[in-house]
């Protein structure tokens, strides 16, 4: 019987790649060290969803010339149904709003610190 996986959605500029800012909508950085393992660890006992916005024709390419396609159900730009999200621009509402705005008025991705 299969094992059911619980699906994470991963994103691609800043999380699995050496992004920075200065987006380019034609060119994708080189995969940051370490994302290859990363990703054949998470793959272990996840279902993973590549979740970006770029265009998927690129993202594509970009998985198969850096062979991480494997490691891949899916690319997708929706908020498809996940047991979790895993992002360099987002927060973990902690259920205060007002801890919130101050997180979001401060927030820095983590190679801009
Ligand atoms: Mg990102």
């Amino acid at each position: 019987m299969k094992k059911f996986k619980k699906i994470l959605l991963i994103d691609l500029d800043g999380v699995l790649n050496e992004y920075q800012g200065g987006f380019d909508k034609n060119f994708i950085p080189k995969p940051k060290q370490g994302a290859k393992e990363f990703l054949e660890k998470l793959n272990e006992n996840f279902e993973l969803k590549l979740y970006t916005t770029r265009n998927k024709l690129l993202a594509s390419k970009w998985l198969i010339e850096n062979k991480l396609d494997s490691y891949f159900t899916d690319i997708t730009n929706i908020k498809e149904l996940s047991w979790l999200v895993l992002d360099d621009r987002c927060l973990t509402f902690d259920g205060d709003y007002e801890n919130s705005l101050k997180q979001i008025q401060n927030f820095k991705p983590w190679y801009k610190k």
